[in-house]
């Protein structure tokens, strides 16, 4: 087998389409070389070598045969050798795996150093300071990372050596200085390991090499590949690639920059470099780099030259570099170099990294260049990250005066004057107030303050506590898990060292970056126009999928059909029931003995319901719109204390004693699971009889008035049985009927349900004959399918990700092979039994981008999800057509 890649001196055996095999970094140097960019001769071992290497514990038999002959290839192409001691190759050793980790795994430099070669290297470069700092690097570097003597030794070594001297920066170590410390170094390193300092430049490839391979498994890069869902089977790379130095003299430099501005994403070389350094001294930050363009240094009020300026001949390779890059890879490349006595070496290229509103502006300008298309342009940006430009964001140029910082729960900025209680969230924000709202955590129960505040911040839970999924379902900013601050609600004060914030005060938080503030920060509004929606409109070209919205709130609807709506998903009825105005009603009609006192009560709520619904309708203007009849279990409505009681018995005319009776009696051990749903419908018909009145009432209303047709699709949620959903269609299409009879107008609707229950994705078949649609509530099918309540999962799911038991938490990203399968088993038996069956999601899934990838392979007709997420859906749709 070829384990082994050459590149440079003008021929590769790989290419850019090699990653998986070669990683990255790899693969990106084979291709530069291929296409004429000054890359130094090395090779790479593969990542089929690494995997041998973890899984069987040693090297393939004829990995050793292969890496002699591409490092003899590298010699012939310097006329150097490995070894020698008078004009020594060296070479570095690097990690590069498919996709960059960045800073994960490990990189040894100046490799092929012992005692005798760095005298041919002082020699030959006729600067022995400069083959002592080159050696005493490598020692440190290897010790390190091959020998596990750790950097603080080598460190310590340092400083004591520079105090002695009385210096305090390296540079001004001379040659005789380096060799001292170079003693110390090798001491040290004996010291540790019980062996010195390995001289033969062979053992230090190989070890070298294990070692890299190694840190592929070291705990950092298992961490991270579990955060960012990397398989351990990928294996990292092997690159080994002649040194060059940009720290031989003032006519050497090294740098890193990008081809296009990564932050803002303006065709703009962008770069910084350090004369006389060698790359791991630009990452340190110990020295001030230098920009790369006259414009950068002007961006950047930096008082250094430009490269521009002080190497125009580099700069122009340069640029002429910059420009290859980009026509050959068509995207913004993020690139290393290193200059080394006037010639310019390139180390790497990959496709920078950048932000959401970089990327949105590269790709919107590489299809007015003409470099990709507008489908290319579409599968550029990822769809997760439209939200940071759909926020308003603090404004870049603001002061800030940060305090503490925990987790980006919510994206977006909000300031308010704190309060640390939902209720009275509300009567600030009445009386005309923005506020933040406090806690240590949320629960359900501060979901009008939650609605009321500007922005959420907790001290406690994670990215998916209560406070930070609702947040993101309203688009609310939040920061979550600031567990340096401290809530005293008693008395009203939220501490952090020595700042104390009362209620009442300002403050600020960025839920894009965590961040709290001091004080209102300034914020701009984000800009929906432009790219922005350029890109919306090439990606509703490409995509099959419609995108509705889960809404039932008027500034929700209007939120959406903003972000490009084409219909509600989901009207969630029972919401409406908690307003204010309204809840003691609903608690009246639960509580009624009887049907006669639940009739009154209703009575109460029609008018209110039906006006909900001609606002909501008039705002969708011709777009179908579903609601859901009620779906929690009464239980939720419950009133709680003594209070909540008396007003509820007022309006009901009846002892508080007989309603605690019915109260006692309506509450469940496992509500979720219990009477609610179309089980509601069912035992109370005369509450989904004054849902569809209020509908087709508002319907006919809104239709007659403004001439344009409304769309109602009236849902039935939680059915199992066939049988339910016929009884209770029934009682829509005669409510409906008499309603429009009423009125003497006709509204074409439709009865559809959700399939929410594995019985009923099952039967789906047999469902199809009443439904006109089928929406999939995947939130409920997730719970019942695993037997996992919602609200429970965050006790353990963390540990079950942990351990790899679970890839993602099901309840953010749909289980495909699971609930996935019971979701195209109905489909599939919905549709035979009536052909063109209208097929939506509403689950939180609707919203997430490998779930819709996974609803358009299954052929649903929408997908429909919280207003601030229609975008994303929008881009993630076109992307899974493409
Ligand atoms: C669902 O179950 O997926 C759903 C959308 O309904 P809810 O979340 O309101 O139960
Ligand atoms: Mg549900």
């Amino acid at each position: 087998a070829k384990w082994v890649y050459s590149f440079g001196g003008g021929t590769s055996d790989g290419g850019a389409e090699m990653r998986n095999l070669l990683g990255g970094k790899g693969a990106n140097l084979a291709e530069m070389a291929s296409i004429g960019l000054p890359v130094p001769p090395g090779f790479t071992i593969t990542t089929e070598v690494c995997t041998e290497v973890t899984q069987k514990g040693g090297h393939p038999g004829d990995l050793a045969g292969q890496v002699k002959a591409a490092l003899a290839q590298v010699e012939q192409a310097l006329g150097m050798s490995f070894g020698d001691t008078a004009n020594p190759l060296l070479v570095s050793v690097r990690s590069g795996a498919r996709v960059s980790m960045p800073g994960m795994m490990d990189t040894v430099l100046n490799l092929g150093l012992n005692d005798e070669t760095v005298e041919g290297l002082a020699r030959r470069s006729g600067d022995p300071r400069f083959a002592y700092d080159s050696y005493r690097r490598f020692i440190q570097m290897f010790g390190d990372v091959v020998l596990g003597v750790e950097h603080h030794h080598f460190e310590e070594i340092l400083e004591l050596a520079k105090e002695d001297l009385d210096k305090s920066l390296d540079t001004e170590l001379t040659a005789e200085e380096w060799r001292q410390v170079i003693g110390q170094y090798k001491a040290k390193v004996e010291e540790e390991t019980g062996a010195p300092f390995p001289q033969d430049p062979e053992a230090q490839l190989w070890a070298a090499i294990d070692a890299v391979f190694k840190s592929w498994t070291n705990q950092r890069a298992v961490s991270y590949r579990r955060l960012y869902n990397i398989p351990e089977e990928w294996g990292t790379a092997v690159n080994v690639q002649a040194m060059v130095f940009g720290n031989m003299g003032d006519d050497c430099a090294t740098g890193v920059a990008f081809t296009r501005d990564p932050s803002t994403g303006e065709n703009q070389f962008y770069g910084e470099y350090l004369v006389n350094a060698q790359g791991e001294d630009v990452v340190a930050g110990i020295r001030t780099p230098q920009n790369i363009t006259i414009a950068g240094k002007q961006k950047n009020q930096s008082d250094l030259p430009a490269m521009e300026e002080t190497m125009p001949e580099i700069f122009r390779q340069l640029v002429e570099v910059r420009e290859t890059l980009e026509q050959h890879y068509r995207d913004m490349q993020d690139i290393e170099f290193t200059v080394q006595s006037g010639t310019l070496y390139m180390l790497q290229t990959r496709n920078g990294k950048r932000t959401a509103k970089a990327a949105l502006k590269i790709a919107c300008d590489m299809v007015e260049e003409g470099l990709i298309d507008e489908a290319e342009a579409v599968s550029r940006v990822e769809p997760g990250s439209l939200d940071q430009l759909l926020h308003p964001t603090l404004d870049p140029k603001a002061q800030r005066k940060v305090i503490a910082r925990g987790l980006p729960a919510s994206p977006g900025a909000a300031s308010g004057m704190v309060v640390f209680d939902a209720d009275e969230a509300e009567r600030q924000r009445d009386a005309g107030n923005k506020v933040l709202l406090c806690r240590v955590e949320t629960s359900p129960e501060d979901i009008h303050g939650m609605h009321a505040a500007q922005g959420i911040l907790t001290t406690r839970g994670g990215m998916t506590s209560h406070a930070a999924v609702v947040a993101r379902g309203m688009g609310r900013p939040c920061v979550s898990g600031a567990g340096e601050l401290r809530i005293d609600y008693k008395s009203g004060v939220m501490r952090v060292r020595d700042v104390e914030v009362r209620a009442g005060d300002l403050l600020t938080i960025d839920g894009g970056t965590g961040e709290i503030m001091l004080g209102e920060v300034p914020t701009i509004q984000p800009e929906l126009s432009g790219d922005f929606a350029k890109l919306m409109g090439w990606a509703d070209k490409h995509r099959r999928l419609k995108v509705r919205t889960n809404a039932e709130t008027p500034a929700d609807c209007r939120t959406a059909v903003k972000f490009g709506c084409e219909g509600i998903g989901l009207c969630r009825t029972e919401h409406m029931f908690f307003d204010a105005g309204r809840i003691v009603a609903v608690r009246e009609m639960i509580l009624a003995e009887d049907e006669a006192g639940r009739r009154k009560a209703l009575d109460k709520i029609l008018p209110m319901q039906r006006d909900d619904f001609v606002e909501i309708f008039q705002i969708m203007r011709g777009l179908p719109v579903t609601i859901r009849l009620l779906d929690p279990p009464l239980h939720e409505f419950l009133p709680h204390g003594e209070e909540e009681m008396a007003e509820v018995a007022e309006a009901a005319g009846a002892s508080v004693d007989k309603l605690r009776a019915r109260l006692l009696r309506l509450s469940e051990t496992n509500p979720m699971l219990g009477h609610r749903g179309c089980r509601l419908g069912i035992t109370y018909p005369e509450i989904y009889e004054m849902q569809a009145r209020a509908i087709f009432e508002a319907a006919c209303k809104v239709q007659k008035e403004t001439g344009e047709t409304v769309e109602p699709e009236v849902m039935i949620p939680l059915v199992a049985m066939p049988r339910e959903l016929e009884i209770l269609k029934e009682l829509v299409d005669r409510t409906a009927k008499e309603a429009m009879a009423a009125a003497g107008v006709e509204v074409a609707y439709l009865v559809g349900t959700m399939i929410e229950l594995p019985r009923a994705a099952l039967l789906a078949g047999k469902i199809a004959e009443a439904a006109e649609f089928f929406s999939f509530g995947t939130n409920d099918l997730t719970q019942t399918t695993y037997g996992l309540s919602r609200d429970d999962a965050g006790n353990f799911l963390p540990a079950y990700e942990a351990r790899g038991i679970v890839k993602q938490d099901p309840f953010i990203s749909l289980d495909q092979e699971g609930v996935g399968e019971l979701v195209g088993i109905a489909a599939e038996r919905g549709r035979k039994t009536r052909p063109g069956l209208k097929l939506g999601i509403c689950g939180e899934h609707g919203g997430d981008p490998a779930s819709i990838r996974f609803c358009e392979s299954v052929g649903l007709d929408y997908v429909s999800c919280s207003p601030f997420r229609v975008p994303i859906a929008r881009l993630a749709a076109a992307q899974a057509a493409l």
